[in-house]
């Protein structure tokens, strides 16, 4: 337990300071840390980043465009049925309108997706977990909260377990895919190894 209080009064533990510096960007903005201090704040979005921290970003929800393209193009098809089927060219025009709209709104989505907005990251370090939603802080997990984290079989969560009993749990929609979650589990149960003093 010593070793929870050294992490929060910020004192050394040589197992964390010996960690390898991986951060090359800012975890909240993408700012190209090159050259700057280990532990420091970002000079574009001010976030306090330190370089050994374990960040992990939110697997892009591919299948939710794949899901739009597949309902847009099924009510194209079926404005293309009306308009060929009647005499109106003012339905045809419509439909035109609409196609156009359609492809403006999911180029903006898909840009916004590869842009990386709107999305969850995670950073598991010094303080313990924390989970941003785009660059706003959603939920702040300390090291003292949990002795470990399992994979539960509900829903594939990440579970926090305080003396042998899951006590809370991460989503996997956090993560957005399993691996991102099975990723997270062997990060933070690594840092709490480190935190208690052992190497492996
Ligand atoms: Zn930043």
């Amino acid at each position: 337990m010593a070793t929870n209080d050294e992490l929060h009064s910020g004192s050394p533990n040589r197992f964390i300071e010996a960690l390898p510096l991986k951060l090359k960007r800012c975890p909240l903005c993408r700012y190209l840390l090159d050259g700057l201090p280990t532990r420091h704040r970002c000079p574009e979005c001010g976030f306090d980043y330190d370089k050994r921290w374990d960040v992990i970003h939110q697997d892009r929800r591919i299948g939710s465009i794949l899901l739009a393209c597949v309902l847009f193009t099924w009510v194209m098809s079926f404005v293309n049925w009306v308009a060929f089927s009647s005499p109106g060219r003012l339905i045809l025009g419509l439909g035109l309108v609409l196609w156009m709209l359609g492809c403006v709104g999911l180029c903006w989505r898909a840009i916004s997706f590869l842009r990386g907005g709107r999305r969850n990251t995670t950073i598991v370090g010094h303080e313990g977990v924390q989970i941003f939603r785009s660059r706003e802080p959603v939920r702040q997990i300390p090291w003292a909260a949990f002795d470990d984290v399992i994979y539960t079989r509900v829903g594939g969560a990440a579970g926090l377990r305080k003396n042998g009993r899951v006590l809370e749990t991460i989503d996997q929609t956090i993560f957005g895919s399993n691996r991102k979650t099975v990723q997270f589990i062997a990060i933070a149960n690594e840092w709490k190894q480190r935190a208690a003093g052992r190497d492996d």
